[in-house]
């Protein structure tokens, strides 16, 4: 593949994701996390994914548009295309908790991200340009934990565990899920917990034995999703600020996850 972008010439960075080809519609269709991909206006951008590069900044030249809320804020990061942030809320702002607020779209030209390669289990997690990895603490490091990382400001965090199931039985996914709501329920009533969602039929890696769940505290929102892959568990754990302008760029992270 070329290693110099079809539109500026510039050469491809590490890791720099490629924009070449891409079908806006499609794009958005093919990932579980987001959607009304129908509402996108068609743009497929110019190239041959299998022979040329395009750039994030070039593809960035382009304005997405969602047919009911106009052009997306939103920019094309992590080989993603910019996503229309009042879609994805429409539903949830529908059943939503007096507290919840619009949310502002993160807006960066900054679009390539650094990838994590895990060496003991061999998985990898795309961290977004300007997060930063952060030393994790013991206790985290003696139950599993792998990489933690940060948003800029410090109101996102991210992190990912492995290791065996607490219980064996919760191979079964539907004994997982049950064991997780069991344990929601628990915590509403401890802390007030006001709202939580299931996050359906998701697949972290391609692995189909996977749950999540989107649930509120007093910092915000927090996402667990657990996956169950050759004989040990992947945990992903995320905890945002309330304005849940991180949810976006959360997904999108979640969604780089690959064994
Ligand atoms: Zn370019
Ligand atoms: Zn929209």
């Amino acid at each position: 593949m070329s290693q110099r972008c079809l539109e500026c010439g510039k050469r491809r960075a590490i890791f720099g994701k490629n924009y070449a080809g891409l079908d806006v519609r499609q794009a958005v269709r093919n990932s579980n996390t987001f959607g009304f991909p129908e509402r996108y206006e068609a743009l497929t951008l110019p190239g041959d994914p299998q022979k040329d590069f395009l750039c994030a900044k070039c593809a960035n030249s382009r304005t997405v548009v969602c047919s009911v809320h106009g052009p997306i804020k939103d920019k094309f990061s992590m080989g993603y295309p910019p996503l229309c942030v009042d879609c994805q809320y429409e539903d949830r702002d529908k059943k939503a908790h007096p507290h919840t607020q619009r949310v502002h779209s993160l807006s960066s030209d900054k679009c390539d991200s650094l990838r994590f390669t895990d060496p003991k289990h061999n998985f990898t997690i795309d961290i977004p340009e300007g997060w930063k990895a952060q030393p994790l603490v013991e206790k985290f490091d003696r139950t599993g934990g792998r990489v933690a990382f940060q948003a800029p400001n410090g109101q996102a965090i991210v992190n990912v565990s492995v290791g065996t199931l607490d219980r064996p039985e919760w191979a079964d996914l539907s004994l997982r899920r049950k064991s997780m709501v069991d344990f929601l329920q628990r915590a509403r009533a401890r802390y007030a917990n006001d709202w939580w969602e299931d996050m359906g039929e998701i697949q972290l890696g391609g692995e189909k034995n996977t749950v999540g769940f989107v649930h509120r505290n007093a910092q915000g929102y927090a996402r667990i999703v657990s996956a169950y892959h050759d004989g040990l568990e992947y945990v992903i754990q995320s905890q945002d600020n309330l304005n849940r302008e991180y949810e976006v760029v959360i997904n999108r992270i979640i969604s780089s996850f690959q064994f």
